[in-house]
């Protein structure tokens, strides 16, 4: 996307929305695997924002996370601060505005696959948790109470699931399903014979009207901003399940609570939501929690929420910040990066 006329030297980066664990890896992967780069590194638990955007003072490149939202005129802050390049340390890039990073000819590169497997894996665990009811029953046996009424579960086996996107994360979870004896619908612009080779694609409306469980694995783009709203959830096998561990603007939760009072949904499992950006990744617990979707939204017994953790593994967190500071060492390098997004 840009053009780096001087290689840099010692490149400098910062990376913002640091949690403990991106410090752990990245400082530990750098020392590692990047010695010859020399890259230097700094952390800052804030996210991106116009307030904080003047931490990036002196810094080639900032690193982002996913509720870090760079619009046109942060961008413009940026490279009015010298900034030259951003690297996205996540797979979505909906947060970033890159035409405005493109007229200011800025380096972006992300991370678009790392270890899609961590993702499915926890949509198994989510599906599981709701059908067997396992988040209910963890917190009667701490009490000490055994009793079953309210707990029936239902096999998964047997039952149809659709999956809305069927890339990398949804072929995963789909595969990981055919072994539990699913039989697989899949609903996708553009479609893939590994996904053939287990799955029949239908239409959108087939899919939702068939499904005993509906797994979002799309990314956030316009057309799916809201994909599943109140017209879509009519359209649903009454009582299924909606699974969404994507991103949370692909779901109108307000319409979501409507349908689950009247039970056309039968349970929502989430790990990502529309309105996350202020909660997660932070301990609110000793906080009034001023959201009234979310407080609404955890007031159902089937519905389990987690806080945007399916990346969230060893395996997963060390391939991030490989690419990520390959991604760097491209940019400081001024060479090909096949990770830049235009
Ligand atoms: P991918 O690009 O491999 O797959 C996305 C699929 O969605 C593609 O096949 C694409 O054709 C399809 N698609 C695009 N527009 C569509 C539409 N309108 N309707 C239906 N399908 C459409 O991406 P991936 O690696 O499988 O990741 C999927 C999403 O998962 C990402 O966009 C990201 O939002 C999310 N994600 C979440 C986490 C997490 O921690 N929860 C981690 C990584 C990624």
């Amino acid at each position: 996307m840009m053009k780096n006329d001087q290689p840099l030297k010692q490149c400098q980066m910062i990376i913002f929305s640091a949690q403990n664990h991106d410090r752990q890896f990245f400082d530990k992967i750098n020392r590692q695997q990047f010695t010859t780069q020399g890259f230097i590194l700094s952390y800052y638990k804030a996210s991106l924002t116009k307030t904080s955007v003047n931490l990036a003072q002196g810094s080639d490149a900032v690193c982002i996370f996913v509720n870090d939202q760079l619009d046109g005129s942060i961008l413009k802050q940026l490279s009015e601060l010298g900034v030259r390049a951003v690297l996205l340390r996540c797979a979505g890039f909906d947060n970033i505005d890159l035409q405005a990073a493109k007229k200011l000819g800025l380096f972006v590169a992300r991370v678009p696959e790392y270890s899609p497997g961590s993702v499915a894996e926890h949509t198994i665990a989510l599906i599981m948790t709701l059908t067997r009811h396992i988040h209910r029953t963890d917190r009667r046996v701490r009490e000490g109470n055994f009793a079953l009424d309210g707990l029936l579960g239902k096999t998964v086996q047997g039952k149809t699931v659709g999956i809305i996107g069927t890339g990398k994360i949804g072929l995963m979870t789909a595969r990981i399903l055919k072994g539990f004896g699913c039989h697989l619908l899949g609903y996708d612009t553009t479609q893939t014979s590994s996904f053939r080779e287990i799955g029949h694609y239908v239409e959108l409306d087939t899919l939702l009207s068939q499904a005993d469980i509906v797994s979002l694995h799309c990314p956030l783009i316009k057309s799916t901003h809201h994909l599943i709203n109140e017209k879509t959830l009519a359209h649903m096998k009454r009582g299924a399940m909606l699974v969404n561990t994507s991103r949370g603007e692909i779901v109108d939760t307000s319409a979501i609570i409507t349908a689950l009072k009247s039970q056309q949904l039968g349970g929502f499992a989430i790990d990502v939501y529309e309105r996350e950006a202020p909660l997660f990744f932070r301990d609110h617990s000793s906080e009034i929690i001023d959201d009234e979707v979310f407080q609404c939204l955890i007031s159902f017994p089937n519905v389990i929420m987690t806080g945007h953790q399916g990346f969230f593994t060893e395996e997963a967190l060390s391939e991030i910040v490989t690419v990520t500071l390959q991604n760097l060492q491209c940019f400081a390098e001024s060479r090909l990066c096949q990770n830049v997004l235009e």
